[in-house]
């Protein structure tokens, strides 16, 4: 693949950001240039000539159906401006820790509330690739109580129920840890442990949990068991509640971000979505360009089909179906570009 570059395909500062994208025609140039790198291809038949029309879109050459850069994309028929899309994704891919719907809302002057809290439950669907990589090496994992109860909050939020949360991280040697992963669990059973390890664990791991019965056949299913007992440290005056110190920090900094950012817990149906932000935004804990996590997001995005409000609302639970890599779609050979004023649009 080829390396990508600050400043050339991606904003390395905000400054940057703002000046890159003025106008709604900016934001389409760049959305067109991360879709089509390799040239334009017709959704409706393939072919790979178009006419570019007065209004931005595109005719097939051939069958003349007509498509536009976000047509088929999250941004499909979106009635928010593309500029406030961007600047909702530069928000939500640099901040440290994200941005909640109620600041996204004020901070760029957004009409509803629900308009902002779509926009984001969107952009966090995009995060997720099935068939990524499994965890490697030694994994330690355990589960965890998230939501509900939270000390110090009051009212409506503070009564929600908590949901059993399956937690694996990556232990480095001699110290630190790498990739984590989390999801929600039915039940601390067998089955549900053993479907949550073989999902995110890659067999042949070494896995550390602690003594529940739960994890006992974890060694059937092709792992190397390292099973750590609270009474054996507690006979030996060790402090039983640091026997997996990744999954605690990592379960701890998830709750502390679901608080501080999105002030308390989800509801049980959104609680996925909000864990794979957490897991994205903790596996690109060390990334040194923030700009790049930006172009990552939006490469995703326009790869993405589009996630309709009514899903949002009724069927919060990732999508399962692969998106369609951008190498797919091709540029029209007849689109005549304009001058290079970005830098971006000179490196294809
Ligand atoms: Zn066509």
């Amino acid at each position: 693949m080829e390396q990508l570059r600050a400043g050339m395909h991606y904003p390395r500062s905000v400054g940057e950001f703002q000046s890159w994208f003025r106008t709604e025609g900016d934001c389409l140039e760049y959305l067109e240039w991360l879709r089509w790198r390799d040239g334009f291809k017709c959704t409706a038949c393939g072919h790979e000539q178009s006419w570019r029309l007065g209004d931005g879109r595109f005719m097939c050459a051939r069958c003349n159906s007509r498509s536009s850069v976000t047509a088929g994309t999250i941004f499909d028929r979106t009635r928010t401006p593309l500029t406030v899309w961007l600047t909702a994704c530069w928000h939500f891919a640099t901040g440290k820790d994200g941005i909640s719907a109620l600041t996204l809302q004020r901070t760029l002057e957004i009409g509803s509330y629900q308009t902002a809290w779509a926009m984001l439950h969107r952009l966090r669907s995009v995060l997720v690739r099935p068939g990524r990589d499994r965890l490697v090496g030694i994994v330690e994992v355990d589960e965890t109580y998230i939501g509900g109860q939270e000390p110090g909050l009051r009212g409506g939020r503070a009564c929600g129920k908590k949901t059993l949360t399956g937690v694996a991280v990556e232990v480095r040697e001699p110290i630190g840890y790498g990739r984590c992963r989390m999801s929600p669990l039915a039940d601390a059973s067998a089955a549900s442990l053993g479907a949550f390890v073989t999902d995110h664990v890659e067999p042949g791991s070494k896995v550390i949990t602690d003594g529940w019965k739960g994890y006992a056949g974890l060694g059937e299913l092709g792992y190397v068991h390292d099973p750590r007992s609270q009474r054996a440290a507690r006979a030996k005056r060790e402090d039983p509640g640091k026997l997996l110190p990744g999954v605690h920090r990592v379960a701890s900094l998830a709750k502390r971000w679901l608080l501080g950012t999105h002030q308390g817990a989800p509801d049980d149906a959104h609680l996925p979505s909000y864990l794979n932000e957490f897991t994205f935004r903790f596996n690109r804990r060390r990334s040194r360009s923030r700009g790049m996590v930006f172009y990552r997001v939006l490469e995703l995005a326009v790869a993405h089909e589009p996630v309709r409000y009514k899903d949002l609302v009724s069927n919060p639970r990732p999508r399962t179906t692969p998106p369609q890599p951008p190498g797919t779609y091709g540029h029209p050979p007849s689109l005549d570009r304009p001058l290079v004023s970005r830098p971006w649009r000179n490196s294809r």
